[in-house]
């Protein structure tokens, strides 16, 4: 599928810009399996790159602009580099102007260049196509014109470009996954001292599937940057408290509790969310481990309904996905994933009982809402890598 897509994304550079694309740019989508809405709260969580990607082709350009064409959208952005005036924020041009700001806030010099992008990563299903674009479109700067920038400034670059010019506070973990995502294995990422550990994913008999719920309710920007809020202001509380509690990573349940009165109620449930969740995590690495899949399911489960009842960034169509797992024996756990308000579920199952629930849960969930449901196997592949033209056609 992904051969197809590099294929067509080349040729397509090639008719249009009546050159050759001197690189070919592959950035995935992401899972987080468990860690929500915790990566600008200091935890960590557990990622994954998947094998639906972004496909850039890009060369220099011969003439004094650049463009970059969005393949599936068709359309198409030109413009001449050091023209100052105000740049649009709006949908995929923002993440695109996001990463060039970023660039020359850091005075890196680059050229005029031709890029055309076209992508398999569903928009807007908590897969982070968002990340998808920064990071790979930084990573084809940094390739094009030798910048020598690091990973972890690539990864920055992608973040500041969604906080700054998208308008989305996010944590680091999209662009981190994006960039430092290795096939086959789940990345635990500590967001407080960016420290990572890999571990080799077995499920033996079972799998991961994500069920596209295929909505997303225009709440998620405004609501994101709100329970960020709420948490900042949940954490000043219980430091004026507890002076030694500089992280939610080491604050107790305990402690939250004692000042339950001082704190409004909404902040309370955000904040017991939050310290809950981050404890769940090294508990799921751990079952991951020890190949504990019933354990892994139960804490699947449990995040689900913290985002549910007291982060309260979920919404019908995941609840109902996630509900409809409960009496199936082979499904041991399932939450909602990404920033919520639709977007996908990452559901744990037997992999011997997945067609006939995905049967069985695509009808039920079409009947009570109309809407197509798709589901995804997760298959954990690498992070962004640049491909060789020669590479392409044996890519998979
Ligand atoms: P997510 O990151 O979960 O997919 P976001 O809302 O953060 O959701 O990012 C989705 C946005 O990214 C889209 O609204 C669009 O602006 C941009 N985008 C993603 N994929 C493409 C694509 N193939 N072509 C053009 N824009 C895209
Ligand atoms: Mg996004």
């Amino acid at each position: 599928m992904n051969k197809r897509l590099i294929r067509e994304t080349s040729t397509f550079f090639k008719e249009k810009f009546n050159q050759a694309s001197s690189y070919h740019i592959l950035s995935p989508g992401r899972i987080n399996l468990i860690g929500e809405h915790i990566d600008y709260n200091d935890g960590s969580v557990l990622l994954g790159t998947i094998d639906k990607i972004v496909c850039f082709a890009i060369s220099k350009s011969n003439t004094d602009v650049s463009s970059i064409i969005a393949k599936d959208l068709g359309e198409r952005l030109s413009f001449r580099l050091h023209d100052n005036s105000p740049k649009e924020k709006d949908g995929w041009i923002g993440y695109f102007y996001g990463v060039l700001d970023e660039l020359k806030k850091r005075t890196l010099r680059i050229e005029n260049f031709n890029l055309v992008f076209s992508s398999n990563i569903p928009m807007g299903s908590g897969l982070s196509s968002s990340a998808a674009l920064e990071c790979g479109f930084g990573f084809a700067l940094n390739v094009l014109f030798d910048l020598k920038l690091t990973k972890l400034e690539i990864v920055k670059i992608g973040q500041q470009a969604e906080n700054n010019f998208a308008g989305v506070k996010c944590g680091i973990m999209d662009q981190f996954a994006n960039i430092f995502g290795q096939k086959n294995h789940i990345l635990k990422l500590n967001c407080h001292t960016l420290e990572t550990e890999y571990h080799r994913l077995q499920l033996d008999e079972y799998s991961l599937v994500l069920l596209n719920s295929g909505v997303k309710h225009t709440l998620l920007d405004s609501s994101y940057n709100n329970r960020r809020e709420e948490c900042a202001q949940g954490l000043a509380a219980i430091k004026k408290h507890f002076p030694q509690v500089n992280t939610f990573r080491n604050c107790t349940e305990n402690q939250l509790y004692q000042i339950e009165n001082e704190l409004e109620k909404t902040i309370f449930k955000r904040c017991l969310y939050v310290i809950q969740e981050i404890n769940r995590v090294p508990q799921a690495f751990d079952a991951l481990k020890k190949r504990d899949y019933d354990k892994l399911g139960k804490l699947l489960y449990k995040s689900h309904k913290g985002l549910n009842e007291l982060y309260e960034v979920s919404c019908s169509e995941l609840n109902f996905l996630v509900a409809h797992t409960f009496d199936e024996s082979g499904v041991l756990g399932a939450r909602m994933m990404g920033g919520g308000f639709g977007g996908c579920t990452i559901n744990l199952i037997r992999k011997d009982c997945e067609t006939a629930f995905k049967t069985k849960i695509k009808i039920a969930y079409e009947k009570e809402f109309n809407i197509p449901l798709h589901s995804y196997q997760v298959n954990l592949s690498n992070g962004t890598s640049c491909i060789q033209v020669e590479q392409i056609a044996t890519s998979s």
